[in-house]
């Protein structure tokens, strides 16, 4: 883990060599999570749709000629189908199960089971029933715990209990628990955002890559990135990311920044001739 993070915004703006490099690069890639990255966490995760401020973001920046947008979550494909299917950005499903390429169609990345969920549903079960306010979801490929609405306290006890009820479990079965922003997610190994984050880009040839994300399984996505690419953590967590955001409104206010600053090839118009009238020494200083 690297200690020396740097603050992607310097005195409430963004640094610009970062916004240079973004310019400078012919083909550009963002990468972004969805929950605690690009919308604030709330109690239930079905109420996280994304605001129309957001939406409007996010068609911004795929508007650059040159610029690919990819959301990639954990959440389940139909959410981002619902939220996202009309805009033209590739979709990351279930942490890297799952790739829907731009105007594509969603494939799997892995072939993987599911026998493993009736052994392990009836122990997630049983961790709702012993903490109000816990709650079971219920992916194709993975089942999720949530604690979010719980007594803290209680939660972080019942959170490691769970942990070691699981771990003798997964031991013997190609199974993982994830553990994210109050929450634990078991899954089948071997499916990383990183994973997907590299099949997505791999024909796209970007020269500038730009990855946000706010939890252990962006830390994934940050591994799996060449060193040239901007990868950024937000909060205070330690992380692999060179750079950190304080937070959604951050990431908001960096990623408006790139949608406003057209890129030097794309967007800009090709500079045309000096104007005839105009003496060549007045149109060097406008
Ligand atoms: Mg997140």
């Amino acid at each position: 883990m690297r200690n020396l993070r740097k603050h992607l915004m310097e005195g409430g703006k963004v640094q610009a060599g970062f916004i240079q490099a973004y310019q400078a690069a012919a083909r550009r890639a963002l990468l972004l999570d969805y929950d605690g990255t690009l919308v604030p966490f709330v109690v239930d995760p079905g109420q996280a749709r994304p605001d129309p401020e957001l939406l409007e973001l996010l068609a911004a920046l795929t508007a650059p000629v040159g610029n690919e947008v990819s959301i990639v979550s954990g959440r389940p494909r139909r959410d981002l189908d619902e939220w996202f299917g009309s805009l033209p950005v590739g979709l990351v499903a279930e942490h890297g199960v799952w790739l829907r390429p731009k105007g594509g169609d969603w494939r799997m990345l892995r072939v993987l089971t599911t026998e493993w969920k009736v052994r392990v549903r009836p122990i997630l079960q049983v961790y709702v029933d012993r903490l109000p306010g816990a709650l079971l979801e219920e992916k194709e490929f993975s089942l999720a715990w949530h604690y979010r609405r719980a007594d803290p306290e209680q939660a972080s006890r019942r959170a490691r209990e769970l942990l070691d009820a699981l771990a003798g479990l997964t031991r013997n079965i190609d199974m993982q628990v994830l553990e994210g922003n109050k929450v634990l997610e078991v899954r089948n190994t071997g499916v990383s955002k990183g994973s997907a984050a590299t099949e997505w880009l791999g024909g796209l040839a970007a020269e500038f890559i730009l990855a946000i994300g706010d939890d252990w399984t962006d830390e994934d996505l940050f591994r799996a990135l060449p060193p040239s690419a901007y990868t950024v953590r937000v909060g205070l967590a330690d992380t692999v990311a060179q750079y950190y955001l304080s937070n959604h409104t951050a990431v908001r206010r960096v990623l408006r920044e790139l949608s406003q600053s057209a890129p030097d090839r794309g967007m800009s118009p090709a500079p045309g001739p000096p104007h005839p009238n105009l003496p060549a020494a007045r149109s060097s200083a406008i």
